[in-house]
């Protein structure tokens, strides 16, 4: 391992500042994934900026009645907000459906954001990866490729984002709130992460040196009725198979707005813009939530061992549509 150092941020600008002036420095917030990345070698960083006293723990309400949290509200925080609860709860079941009480203590809103993907041969530094180095080659797309991706990878690299909180957050039209060396500036969620395309090094559209500093949560009319429905090998603490996050604005039987996004099936949280696009103006009933799942997963590419997510894929959307026509709640 490389020696390094650690030191703590004393303001946002002195954090921005030192990260922009050295290329191989990284914050911590939680560190639930940074250590776990120290440990086996994945980041060899120069310093460790620590953020965590930072003032970035406030859940406030704004004045257009949306929500804005801190990038250092704890997951645990952000799932237990009366506001949250009531308005958003979607998010909170999304994250509630991940990791285990200890770590969401502890986990922050800027950090699940950035965690990296769970895909064996990235955290194994004995096999090659295009995520860790690029050029090196992809094992997983002639290997063991069960948990991978089906939707917008590319032949560099075939892995899924792994957060819970992520799919609610693209359902919800989230913006993240971030800070860098040129000032301050808002990225629309579904911006944020990238797919793999030619530069699977890279997991979203920060620049280096970049600090979330918070996350919008835009005041929504479907928000109530959000469901977060996560498939999974084990009922607690493991990451999804597939997940969806759902959510329905009804007038009678009619669809008047929906949001659709899902997890697990690719590099960053996908939403079916096509599929909401089918679904508006149409009766909620479960035929209209099946053509809508087929039309998610039209462009799927599985790989030898993940054809399995495709139905799986599609039969999660429609029980999550049709649990969120009902009103929403637990699917
Ligand atoms: C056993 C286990 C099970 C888990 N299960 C799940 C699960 O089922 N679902 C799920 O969604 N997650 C799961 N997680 C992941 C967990 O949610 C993340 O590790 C956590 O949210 C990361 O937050 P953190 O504050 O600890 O981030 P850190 O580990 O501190 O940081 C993560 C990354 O974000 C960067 N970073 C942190 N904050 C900022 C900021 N404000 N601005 C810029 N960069 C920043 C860091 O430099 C680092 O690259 C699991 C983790 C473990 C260990
Ligand atoms: S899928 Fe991506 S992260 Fe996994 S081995 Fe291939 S390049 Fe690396």
């Amino acid at each position: 391992m490389n020696n390094f150092t650690y030191s703590r941020a004393s303001s946002v600008t002195d954090a921005v500042q030192r990260a922009s002036s050295d290329r191989n420095a990284m914050f911590i917030a939680g560190g639930t994934n940074v250590v776990d990345r120290l440990k086996v070698f994945l980041d060899e960083p120069s310093q460790l900026i620590d953020i965590t006293r930072l003032e970035m723990k406030r859940i406030e309400k704004l004045p257009n009645g949306g929500l804005r949290l801190g990038a250092l509200a704890s997951n645990t925080a952000v799932a237990d907000n009366a506001d949250i609860r009531r308005d958003y709860p979607i998010l909170a079941r999304a994250i509630l459906s991940g990791a285990s009480q200890q770590i969401r203590n502890v986990a922050t809103v800027g950090g699940n954001l950035l965690q990296r993907t769970r895909c064996p041969y990235f955290y194994d530094t004995a096999f090659p990866c295009n995520k860790r180095q690029p050029g090196q080659g992809c094992p997983a797309i002639s290997g063991i490729s069960r948990m991978h991706a089906i939707l917008g990878a590319s032949d560099q690299c075939v892995a899924v984002n792994p957060s819970d909180m992520n799919v609610a957050l693209a359902a919800l039209d989230a913006v993240v709130e971030v800070v860098g060396a040129k000032g301050k500036r808002q990225i629309p969620f579904t911006e944020f992460h990238r797919l793999p395309g030619n530069t699977p090094e890279r997991d979203t559209n920060l620049e280096p040196g970049e600090l979330i500093t918070a996350v919008i949560l835009p005041a929504v009319s479907f928000a109530k009725s959000g469901v977060y429905l996560k498939l999974r090998d084990r009922t607690s603490y493991a990451f999804a198979l597939v997940s969806v996050a759902a959510a329905l604005d009804l007038k009678g039987d009619k669809i008047q707005d929906v949001r659709l996004a899902l997890g697990g099936v690719a590099h960053k949280p996908w939403r079916s813009p096509e599929a909401e696009k089918f679904l508006i103006g149409k009766t909620a009933e479960t035929t209209t939530f099946q053509q809508a799942a087929e039309i998610a997963l039209k462009s799927a590419q599985p790989l030898s061992h993940n054809a399995y997510k495709v139905e799986l894929a599609k039969r999660a959307i429609r029980r999550a549509l049709t649990v969120s026509a009902k009103g929403g709640g637990v699917a």
